[in-house]
């Protein structure tokens, strides 16, 4: 099946996602968790809304922003650091904003850094003045060594930014950062966090004037709902009247719990949706301090 034109889509809304790379099985699998499912067309570049009228067009990253600004998709899935850093240059080349950011979806994190080599002795930002910084993200660090007042040379790599210094290309690197382990292999050490990323829902700067804008109203209270339970868990457990004084202070992440009464006047039954990790060591706690029957549930979905 082949994509329908721009014009003939505006009764459905699309959605584009990376085809594959970091972003593309968690924004799948967080959008097949808010009711949505797909036919696979045999290009496997677009899929057919079944459940609702929300299409898929899978592409690479770095198109999203680009689609979204020429109306081809409505909405898409990208990291932060990508749909800034264009958005930063449209303003650079005096363009106007396109898509903002509509919500931050909680997976695809990482940090855009400033990264030296380790045998530097990091006194601060100045000290990047006359040097020459390799990045893939010119105009966001662009924009930051202007806000410093720092004059530096960017230097445009579009991929293996770490080893730049080592092959003399570069003094320093800004480049995406996760677990800090490709830094420390190429001798780098992180010393300044530009950008906090993740994966965005990222849309046009107005809301939809026409049937989409239902669709996306729709899909952002599911994906509200699906973002919200992701960590959440469902405590249920006895204790006595009594005891609740010093049981209720420990679930400080957890909404007002349901207390019901299960015999008597003294025995009650608890449940409470827990935002925080539900680890063995809190179950221990609660259990001393006089829960029984403690049970944790996955929640699948919530509406609020
Ligand atoms: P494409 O082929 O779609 O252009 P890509 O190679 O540009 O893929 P990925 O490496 O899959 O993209 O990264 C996609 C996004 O994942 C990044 O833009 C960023 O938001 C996020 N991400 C999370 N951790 C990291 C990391 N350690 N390095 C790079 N990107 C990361
Ligand atoms: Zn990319």
């Amino acid at each position: 099946m082949s994509p329908p034109n721009v014009a003939q889509g505006r009764d459905r809304l699309r959605i584009a996602i990376q085809k594959s790379g970091r972003l593309a099985d968690p924004a799948r699998a967080l959008l097949a968790s808010c009711g949505l499912s797909w036919r696979e067309s045999r290009d496997r570049l677009f899929c057919y809304g079944e459940t609702l009228p929300v299409d898929l067009l899978l592409v690479r990253d770095d198109d999203i922003p680009g689609l979204i600004a020429d109306g081809v998709c409505d909405l898409g899935v990208v990291g932060r650091n990508v749909l800034q850093e264009q958005g930063q240059d449209r303003v650079e080349s005096g363009r106007v904003p396109a898509y903002r950011e509509w919500r931050a979806l909680g997976f695809g994190g990482c940090r855009l850094d400033i990264a030296v080599p380790d045998a530097w002795d990091w006194q601060g930002p100045q000290q990047l003045g006359g040097k020459r910084i390799a990045t893939s993200y010119p105009a966001l660090l662009r924009q930051w060594l202007q806000a410093q007042g720092i004059a530096a040379d960017v230097v445009l790599l579009s991929g293996s930014v770490e080893i730049a210094p080592r092959l003399g290309q570069a003094d320093a690197i800004c480049d995406l950062v996760s677990s800090g382990a490709t830094l420390s292999a190429n001798q780098l050490k992180p010393v300044l966090t530009l950008l906090q990323s993740e994966a965005v829902l990222a849309g046009p700067v107005e809301a939809f004037d026409d049937v989409r804008g239902e669709l996306a109203d729709l899909l952002l209270r599911r994906l509200d709902g699906a973002i919200r339970v992701r960590k959440s868990k469902l405590l249920m457990f006895q204790a006595s009247r009594n005891d609740l004084p010093t049981l209720l202070p420990l679930l400080p992440d957890a909404e007002a719990p349901t207390v019901m009464q299960v015999d008597g006047a003294d025995r009650m039954a608890l449940q409470a949706l827990c935002h925080g990790a539900v680890t063995w060591q809190r179950l221990e706690d609660l259990k001393r301090a006089g829960a029984s029957g403690l049970m944790v549930l996955p929640v699948e979905g919530m509406l609020a």
